[in-house]
């Protein structure tokens, strides 16, 4: 197909849109071609700026909920259920919570300088024990007890365990609903024989979870600013 180029030059000259001049920025067409050097090129005219996208102002990214761990501080993702630090399981309801309980600095220093705290737990309904944390020598009397119960008789782990926690519930429980149980041991024990088993059982889960809550409270996981 024959080209400009082969037009003869007068006429060529004559044509408008051919640049004359070496370097001569050539016209532009409307349909955004240019002849340059007689020669049909694409001619890509300056494309107006393409307006800025108008910038949110700092759209709320949705950021991750860091929470700190409750036993070491470290900063964990909320919906982590360990702490990657401490490895404290977060979904693990803690002993407080279950006892309907809060163990304060308070009751805290209680128990670090006379051995023991006192904690008021709900037991069934209205009925509310009272108890008192178990001190060391306490601990001892109530193996020894134990002991010596199943001296001259075969026991099954089970019974060996129900049996002890209920001497270790004579030691700690002190009030029912306000009303002492006993004087001492031997009153507080046969006090508690005589309640219902299943009353019993209830109130020795209960102060295991007292015990529980106090072991948790001094590793650090529940006692966080309050
Ligand atoms: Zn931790």
């Amino acid at each position: 197909m024959p080209t400009v180029e082969d037009l003869p030059r007068d006429i060529r000259d004559r044509i408008p849109g051919i640049a004359q001049v070496p370097g001569v920025v050539p016209r532009e067409r409307p349909d955004g071609k240019s002849f340059i050097g007689g020669k049909a090129t694409e001619y890509s005219a300056p494309q107006a700026k393409p307006a800025e996208r108008p910038v949110a102002p700092e759209e709320p990214v949705p950021k991750e909920v860091k929470t700190p761990c409750q036993r070491c501080g470290v900063e964990t993702e909320s919906k982590q259920s360990f702490c990657s630090a401490c490895g404290l399981d977060f979904k693990r309801k803690r002993a407080t919570e279950e006892l309907g309980i809060t163990i304060d600095k308070e009751m805290v220093e209680q128990y670090i300088f006379t051995g023991y705290l006192t904690a008021a737990v709900k037991l069934f309904g209205e009925h509310v024990a009272t108890f008192k944390s178990l001190q060391s020598d306490d601990v001892e009397k109530a193996d020894e007890i134990v002991r010596l119960h199943f001296k001259d008789a075969d026991s099954t782990v089970t019974e060996w365990q129900n049996y002890r926690a209920k001497v270790l519930l004579a030691f700690g429980w002190a009030k029912l609903d306000g009303v002492t149980t006993g004087k001492d041991f031997e009153e507080k024990f046969a006090w508690i024989q005589k309640r219902g088993a299943h009353f019993v059982d209830l109130a020795s889960k209960k102060y295991a979870l007292l015990s529980q809550a106090i072991s948790e409270v001094l590793n650090g996981d529940t006692l966080k600013n309050s």
